[in-house]
């Protein structure tokens, strides 16, 4: 093919490609640029006499996005070379087939997620955000992909000039969506804000242009400014020996914009708070590095005097992307905040090109620079592949929660589901149909069983757990946040109160057609009066239920039919249910769910702690292991306050439902008795436990020091009233001082 590229496209393109050498140079090795002198030249050849919308040759964008992979993110060789290819098997007539055989089979991969990306984004925003959302998630390939897509979205950006207009606003638009909390995610500050500023750039063109000339104007006097601020710091430093920069550190456009529309302030305002950075050279060590910030810090505090609400040290825990610096504001001369970041070299590196530069440290030297990033590229794969918790909090952290106000998640046959941030379990389960939710009673999210209130976190794969009896409760009401859910339960619960109703209806009708006064509205509104019942449907939903009993109803009757006949008037009828539970703790178990042990109505498995052996009638709750599903201890297990403390979002409410008429179970207890050796004690002990109370023992030991005595016995129990019970008895024993009951495993003997 003759090219028809003309001397000065020739000296541009010559000019671009030396650039991109340039910035290879410090960080990869010598014969790699082999490697890239051949991807440079495949490009060019399929890219033949292409230009872009700008008239420039195409080749050029390939070249300046392996140059900002280069010398903006610090990648190394494997993703300069696929930056070099990026658009080939998308724009021209070269195969994926070609690039594995020229580059090997990881260059492929890389170029073929590159075009999996592509051919996403041609859709609608929204439908956008779907694909891109689901390709970040579903991707377990190369973390390379997205770097080099975002340098391909840098550059685009930086040449949108050349577009038509509605272009330029759905390519900007979709940065400010997409790319640019993706590069935060990274922390690649550096070109999170560049896009940012791009996209304001051609979505507001009028407030990006104000913005900029209102910062010309104020250059100089800002300069001033700040020149006089940091007089007396520098020398201090210098006198001090430190080696260090300082520089004027410019707040971004996109950034004042935010600013001023959140808290509805003018430039000025915004601008009147001042930024310097102070940049240290100390030798890679994090103990050298943070000894030195604190120093610096203190000189600067003991010059000016800092706002102690807006210190910052991102340096003991650095942020989830990596960043770590010092943030303080102190009041500067003439009464001005300035805004002080206090960091190394490092720190600054690692802060403008995320974590890239951070693993490149790792290494050590600079020289073997791409050593450290393949271990970090890899390190994210592992991740990504790994279906462990703390490796998925990881990701969550690290690049998934792109959007904060919204969380996806999967079902288990890997359709995503999109909820509004803050959503439980049982949102997902009404948004995938209203009848699971209404029968939902758990869910598992990546295997492990949560309670229905779990917070959905981004990637999480969610498997509903449904019953056939289950309904919708009015505590729910608390758990969901979508309005979906909101309105299926209360359509539930008010066609269930209608059902109820009804019963209630028909069954006093029933009782009542059989009195003098009969089904009468007289008759009703006594009898709703005498169980406190605000209206006679409240009395019909409550008889229905059977919250007023069967047996109290008919003496109500009968009493209210009697004083019909003799004219009296009634006396409070209502009797308390031995069982029943008092309102206001029924309301309370409404609110929160509760797992029931001992019943076999929940669907969910549970077992019995061994380490604090609970029996019924023990405070309980239930803990959601990792690995055995859920564990039952007593609220006063030498376990609970670290369970608590640590995983207060694993931890269920739990209480007992043993059915009565159901078969008994038996749980080991342990008790130990102490007391003064008396002859015949052992046998009054044993006489008491096995004889008296029919206790079963599973062992019994007994050993006299000095005249003491400290026994252990292993029972068989019930439940804790028949403890106590026995408790008591032993207590009475002549001899016996304490009889306590143990938590141990160990000495129960009974693990495993
Ligand atoms: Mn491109």
């Amino acid at each position: 093919m003759k090219s028809t590229f003309t001397i000065d496209d020739q000296r541009l393109i010559i000019k671009s490609y030396r650039s991109l050498l340039r910035a290879c140079k410090p960080i990869i090795k010598k014969d790699s640029l082999k490697e890239i002198r051949k991807a440079f030249q495949f490009a060019l050849d399929s890219h033949g006499n292409d230009r872009r919308k700008s008239g420039e040759p195409y080749i050029i964008h390939p070249l300046e996005v392996a140059t900002i992979c280069a010398r903006e993110i610090g990648l190394g060789t494997k993703s300069i070379v696929a930056a070099l290819l990026h658009d080939v098997v998308e724009d021209t007539s070269a195969t994926l087939e070609e690039i594995e055989e020229m580059f090997g089979p990881k260059i492929a991969e890389i170029i073929k997620g590159l075009t999996k990306v592509s051919g996403l984004m041609g859709k609608s925003t929204s439908e956008q955000a779907e694909n891109f959302k689901k390709i970040l998630l579903t991707l377990s390939d190369d973390v390379r992909v997205i770097l080099v897509k975002l340098a391909d979205r840098l550059h685009n950006m930086r040449t949108l000039d050349a577009l038509p207009q509605q272009k330029q606003l759905k390519i900007a638009s979709e940065t400010t969506f997409l790319f640019a909390p993706l590069a935060h995610r990274l922390g690649l500050h550096a070109i999170k804000s560049e896009l940012e500023d791009l996209s304001l750039k051609y979505t507001e063109p009028h407030v990006f242009h104000d913005i900029q000339s209102k910062l010309e104007e104020s250059k100089a006097q800002r300069a001033r400014l700040i020149r006089k601020f940091v007089q007396p710091i520098e020398q201090t430093l210098e006198q001090l020996g430190y080696k260090f920069t300082i520089k004027g550190r410019l707040k971004s456009i996109y950034s004042i914009y935010q600013k001023m529309q959140k808290q509805g302030i003018p430039f000025e305002k915004v601008y009147d708070v001042f930024a310097i950075r102070i940049i240290l050279e100390t030798a890679p060590s994090h103990e050298l590095e943070k000894a030195d910030c604190w120093r610096v810090y203190s000189v600067v505090t003991d010059i000016y005097t800092p706002n102690p609400s807006r210190l910052r040290d991102w340096i003991s825990t650095q942020k989830f992307n990596g960043y770590e610096s010092l943030h303080t504001t102190v009041m500067g001369p003439s009464g001005r905040w300035f805004e002080v970041q206090i960091r190394t070299q490092r720190m600054d590196e690692v802060a403008e090109k995320g974590f890239a530069a951070h693993w490149k440290y790792k290494e050590g030297d600079g020289q073997h620079g791409s050593m450290g990033l393949e271990e970090w590229l890899s390190k994210i794969r592992e991740l990504l592949e790994s279906s462990d918790a703390e490796a998925l909090e990881f990701i969550d952290d690290f690049k998934l929660n792109l959007f904060s106000e919204e969380v996806f998640a999967f079902t288990p046959k890997g359709d995503l589901i999109t909820l509004p941030h803050g959503a439980t379990a049982l949102d997902f389960a009404f948004e995938i149909h209203s009848d699971v939710g209404a029968k939902c009673i758990g869910a598992k999210v990546n295997q492990r069983i949560v309670p229905l209130s779990y917070q959905v976190r981004n990637g999480d794969q969610i498997e509903i757990i449904t019953s056939r009896n289950q309904k919708p409760h009015e505590g729910w009401l608390d758990i969901v946040v979508t309005a979906k859910a909101k309105s299926k339960i209360k359509a539930s619960l008010k066609e269930e109160k209608r059902k109820v109703s009804m019963l209630g209806k028909d069954y006093l009708k029933l009782k009542l057609d059989k009195t003098k006064l009969g089904f009468d509205n007289n008759m009703l509104s006594r009898l709703a009066k005498a169980f406190h019942c605000k209206s006679v449907i409240e009395l019909y939903y409550q008889v229905g239920n059977e919250q007023i009993d069967k047996a109290s109803l008919s003496r109500a009757i009968k009493e209210i039919d009697n004083q019909a006949k003799q004219g009296q008037a009634p006396a409070t009828l209502r009797k308390k249910k031995k069982n029943q539970v008092p309102q206001a703790e029924q309301g309370d178990k409404k609110a929160t769910e509760v797992l029931l042990v001992g019943g076999d109505s929940i669907g969910l498995e549970y077992h019995l702690a061994q380490c604090c052996n609970p029996i019924p009638g023990d405070h309980i709750f239930g803990f959601i292991t990792s690995k055995e599903g859920i564990k039952i201890h007593r609220t006063n297990c030498s376990n609970g306050p670290s369970l608590m403390s640590k995983y207060g979002y694993r931890i269920l409410r739990a209480k007992w439902d043993i059915p009565e008429i159901e078969h008994i179970t038996f749980h080991p207890v342990g008790i130990k008795i102490i007391g003064i050796d008396s002859p015949g004690i052992v046998s009054s002990v044993s006489q008491i436990i096995s004889k008296e109370l029919k206790v079963n023992m599973k062992s019994i030991s007994f050993r006299a020091v000095d005249g003491a005595y400290k026994g252990t016995i292993v029972l068989e129990m019930q439940d804790t009233e028949h403890l106590e019970e026995l408790i008591a008895k032993l207590k009475m024993i002549h001899g016996v001082e304490t009889v306590q009951r143990f938590n141990n495993d160990d000495e129960l003997g009974i693990s495993g």
